[in-house]
């Protein structure tokens, strides 16, 4: 690409994230934390919408990676836990990032985050000085104090990652449910790191949520496991709507691997704002069972009934975060397109093409008009037929067609208009059905009231 076009490129992507960042505040997805304070930088809410939809996708991985599993159990650790534990696993020590002060404007900076300039010297992006402090490190774990005492005796943290509380469970997960070699231990919970720059809206937050495996195996199995779940990741994206075309596969060469992994692959997505990571598929070896238990003294060992040997398992991680996903969810999504509307005036349709199984609201549900009470009454019967099975949104203001609109927007798949043909006005034959109108492509069908359910689960099942 040559460099104009790739200025070009670059302004589309960032006008394209601008107007998904604005339809998350104006449909009520995404909000600033505190924003009447003036917000909390590096933290999210997410209003009506983005919780419908972020739920959506944590129940789905909880389905696709434990219940439909016989292999893997689930756990739900505290936030806070021992000091130890994070002693043990390094995080204490080691779990930093290199960082730089901008002696001219003050920006607190990532070093390797930074661009280099002139003569190869690294220069400050905010205003272009390059009179920066040497680089030094920063942890990234938030401190706070357990009891009513605040001296080094009550430090904790919040947890980093959902991962150690796994580790430090392992022997009561094992021991309680007698699981064999191969299994997992999946999790799912907030995770805290003070990065020194949170940015890309919600990709890079300092309160944010992770979705965890750790899957335990006999050490000649790691490498092979490995690639067994780089696959199943990869297949849960594009179940959940992710293009194959937009995720990439980084396979991290060993300089920059942590010491302790024979392999990772980090899984990729192509944002406006560049190709970020999702997801860091990671052999660990038996490290983090090792550290716990030589810091614990607590044997974490396995014991094979067949072949009577005691060692420590391998473990395969599959570490992926909420919300960056949901991010990739909502970029994937937007779409604008130019139709013509029932005046023959062309226009924009802001559309969200969820996969139907993320979609916030599945269907929405409206009397044709609100001021005929027949009509009202059968709408709010439909709805309260479909509620114990999805997520439904009655509706009955405005016009059909920007009620279709706004649902568009958030991405619903289907619409049921309830009108006289339902209420059999036009004769028995259209009585009890209603207009199924897809987001799409914009069809309508006419569909019996008694087959919606059936219909509606099936597709977003
Ligand atoms: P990065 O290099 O982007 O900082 P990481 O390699 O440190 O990420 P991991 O420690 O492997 O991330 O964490 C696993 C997953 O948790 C990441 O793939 C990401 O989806 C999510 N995650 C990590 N840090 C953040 C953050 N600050 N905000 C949102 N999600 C995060």
């Amino acid at each position: 690409m040559s460099q104009q076009a790739a200025t070009t490129q670059s302004k589309t992507n960032a006008a394209l994230m601008e107007k998904i960042v604005s339809l998350c505040k104006r449909r009520g997805f995404v909000f600033q934390s505190s924003e009447i304070y003036g917000g909390l930088n590096g933290c999210w809410d997410y209003g009506p919408l983005g919780v419908e939809l972020k739920r959506n996708l944590k129940d789905y991985w909880w389905r696709r990676m434990t219940r439909e599993r016989d292999d893997v159990v689930g756990l739900d650790g505290s936030i806070l836990m021992n000091r130890r534990v994070w002693q043990a696993s390094g995080h204490e020590t080691t779990f930093s990032d290199p960082m730089v002060d901008c002696r001219q404007c003050k920006s607190r900076l990532r070093a390797d985050q930074i661009p280099v300039g002139k003569e190869g010297k690294i220069q400050c992006p905010v205003c272009g000085s390059y009179d920066l402090t040497e680089p030094r490190a920063f942890n990234l774990m938030f401190k706070t104090y357990v009891g009513a005492t605040e001296d080094e005796s009550s430090v904790a943290y919040l947890r980093p990652e959902t991962a150690q509380a796994i580790f430090v469970q392992f022997k009561n997960v094992l021991d309680t449910t007698n699981k064999k070699l191969p299994f997992g231990i999946a999790q799912i919970g907030k995770a805290f790191r003070n990065e020194i720059n949170p940015r890309n809206f919600t990709f890079r937050s300092r309160e944010f949520e992770q979705m965890e495996l750790e899957y335990f195996c006999r050490p000649e199995q790691g490498m092979d496991l490995l690639k067994y779940w780089l696959d199943e990741r990869l297949a849960f994206y594009e179940e959940i709507g992710l293009s194959r075309e937009k995720l990439r596969v980084l396979d991290v060469p060993a300089e920059e691997r942590a010491h302790y992994s024979k392999g990772t692959y980090d899984i990729e997505y192509e944002f406006p704002f560049g190709v970020q990571e999702l997801e860091g598929v990671a052999y660990r070896t038996d490290y983090d069972l090792q550290q716990h238990q030589e810091h614990s003294g607590k044997s974490l060992e396995y014991f094979d009934d067949e072949t009577k040997e005691h060692f420590l398992p391998h473990v395969v991680e599959p570490s992926a975060g909420v919300d960056r996903t949901v991010l990739a969810l909502l970029c994937a999504a937007y779409d604008e397109e130019t139709i013509m509307d029932d005046k023959g005036k062309s226009e924009t349709r802001i559309v969200l093409r969820f996969h139907p199984r993320m979609a916030p609201v599945k269907v929405g549900v409206f009397p044709l008009l609100k001021n005929k009470p027949e009509l009202v009454e059968k709408a709010r019967s439909v709805a309260t037929l479909l509620k114990p099975h999805m997520n439904v949104v009655y509706s009955e203001t405005g016009a059909i067609g920007k009620r279709y609109r706004k649902q568009d927007e958030v991405g619903t798949p289907f619409c049921l208009t309830i009108d006289f043909e339902t209420l059999g006005e036009r004769g028995d034959e259209l009585k009890d059905t209603v207009t199924l109108r897809h987001r799409d492509s914009m069809q309508q069908e006419r569909m019996k009231i008694s087959d919606l359910p059936a219909y509606l689960l099936s597709k977003i099942g």
